[in-house]
């Protein structure tokens, strides 16, 4: 075989059931890769290369078993390599969240998501960098590095996921998993030129993924493809017992069909997300992908999300809202960071001083503010009203179409530094992803061309709640008639 690690993830299961390749030397093929770029592209914030070859050891040795009697269940995904945001918690392996806070943090339970992978028999090469606690658009918010877009090293990958979204555009791995809850997989599957899922709310289970907006946030993939993120997303979505909010909807087989047209798909096209200022290049390149997809047959409709405008002020009120409660738990006591003091008051204050970075102080302040007596109608009660408003909006586009098309980002990947003074200008850069999280409907985001710069760039497809197979469907027939997702930046 070739360079294996340039295979798509459902080729590299095919080819591991096969014995084409055993999951020792995948495994080894992708830590060398990570050996090689990682100096330049800092995707990683713990490498977990041992425990990867065991499972790899453990993962041929099933299928060495299980070729012998085909009729045995082999679990879906054994022997395949994954890497997983640094959020998500993995029993035994440093979990950081991107802080200082929880920099020695070893969770003794995997999330539910992690947990069915690696019940479905993956591969843990490491954990990815993220911005801290999840809060940012471009990993510069992490406390321990930056990470950089394999395209062009001056640039973010995007955030939080960015870790993920490089180590997938660089093929350090074939898969990665991310969470969303503003943004934070499609922005960054745009900006590195790939494939991000941000599912329904409630799909997957939140469980073991650390808090940051909890009526926002959610576990999804970057992958090289539709097929792939299919493949991964399958194995994660489902009801768990121990979420809350994670929903008893049946999961369907998300069997893509190789189908070459679009017949019978209404796309809406929101005039909102197609506004000034937002770079000639990405408008134009969305505007083909949606012409191409006419091309297939697909229905195209001009709709209308008028409450649009709100999402980035509704969202900045309700996510830090939230952080500023999950994250009082950080209080210097019970795990984490903790700066000794004989009082306790000095020593929570301390703890909390020495281990949260300025973004995150700045939410919790914030936050704080919007819940606080007095305040709290006026900002967090009315935010949950306009909130209300955009969910209706998706509603009722979706009484008209079956998908909404869109842009992901206004831009391409900006340089790293460029938004260091002004984290409004950050903020702005989330104005198209954050409706599909306050209306709970799942996003994915795929690409679609490049700017002048050769920066990739992204379109994103919005469904009905619980409706991911039509986006995963439909950006596949794309994705068979086109090259974008096939490409890779060279180094
Ligand atoms: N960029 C947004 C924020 O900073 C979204 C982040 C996310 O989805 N985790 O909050």
């Amino acid at each position: 075989m070739g360079n294996v690690c340039t295979l798509s993830a459902v080729e590299l299961c095919q080819a591991l059931r096969k014995g084409e390749v055993s999951s020792r030397a995948l495994t080894r093929a992708y830590l060398e890769r990570i050996d090689a770029l990682e100096p330049k592209l800092q995707a990683f914030l713990t490498l977990t290369p041992d425990l990867a070859l065991q499972q790899a050891d453990l993962a041929d040795q099933v299928l060495f078993e299980w070729r012998k009697d085909t009729a045995r269940l082999l679990p879906p995904l054994t022997g395949l390599p994954i890497v997983i945001k640094d959020l998500l918690c993995q029993r035994g392996v440093r979990t950081t969240c991107g802080s200082r806070i929880l920099e020695n943090f070893i969770p003794p339970y995997s999330a539910t998501a992690v947990q069915r992978l690696l019940d479905a028999g993956v591969v843990t090469l490491g954990k990815t960098n993220t911005d801290e606690f999840a809060m940012g658009s471009s990993t510069e918010n992490s406390a321990y590095q930056i990470t950089r877009n394999p395209w062009n090293l001056t640039r973010v990958p995007g955030g939080s996921s960015g870790g993920s979204a490089a180590a997938v555009a660089s093929a350090m791995a074939p898969l990665a998993l991310g969470t969303d809850t503003g943004g934070s997989v499609r922005q960054p599957a745009a900006f590195c030129g790939v494939t991000g899922l941000k599912p329904t709310y409630g799909r997957v289970p939140r469980y073991g993924l650390i808090a940051y907006g909890s009526s926002l946030d959610s576990v999804g993939v970057l992958a090289r493809s539709a097929a792939d993120a299919a493949m991964l997303f399958q194995h994660m979505a489902g009801y768990d017992p121990l979420d809350a909010s994670a929903m008893d909807v049946p999961v369907p087989r998300y069997s893509l069909q190789d189908k070459r047209d679009m017949r019978g798909l209404r796309i809406g096209v929101p005039e909102q997300y197609f506004i000034t200022g937002i770079q000639h290049e990405v408008e134009q390149a969305v505007r083909n992908a949606i012409t191409a997809m006419q091309g297939l047959g697909a229905e195209v409709v001009e709709i209308s999300l008028p409450h649009t405008k709100y999402a980035l002020p509704v969202y900045y009120l309700i996510a830090p809202a939230e952080a500023s409660a999950n994250l009082a738990r950080y209080d210097g006591v019970r795990f984490g960071l903790r700066v000794d003091d004989p009082n306790m008051t000095a020593l929570t204050r301390k703890s909390r001083g020495a281990g949260f970075g300025p973004e995150v102080k700045r939410r919790i302040m914030l936050g704080t503010y919007a819940l606080s007596a007095g305040y709290y109608d006026a900002y967090y009660g009315q935010a949950q009203k306009v909130r209300t408003l955009i969910k209706q909006d998706f509603e009722k586009a979706f009484e008209q179409v079956d998908v909404i098309a869109a842009p992901v980002t206004p831009s391409t990947a900006f340089k790293i530094g460029e938004h260091n003074e002004d984290p409004l200008a950050m903020y702005l850069e989330d104005v198209f992803t954050l409706p599909a999280n306050l209306a709970g409907v799942p996003g994915l985001a795929f690409p679609v061309g490049f700017d002048g710069e050769g920066l990739p760039i992204g379109m994103q497809l919005m469904g009905r709640h619980f409706d991911e197979q039509t986006l995963l469907q439909a950006a596949h027939t794309y994705q068979l008639f086109t090259d974008w997702h096939t490409r890779r930046p060279e180094f």
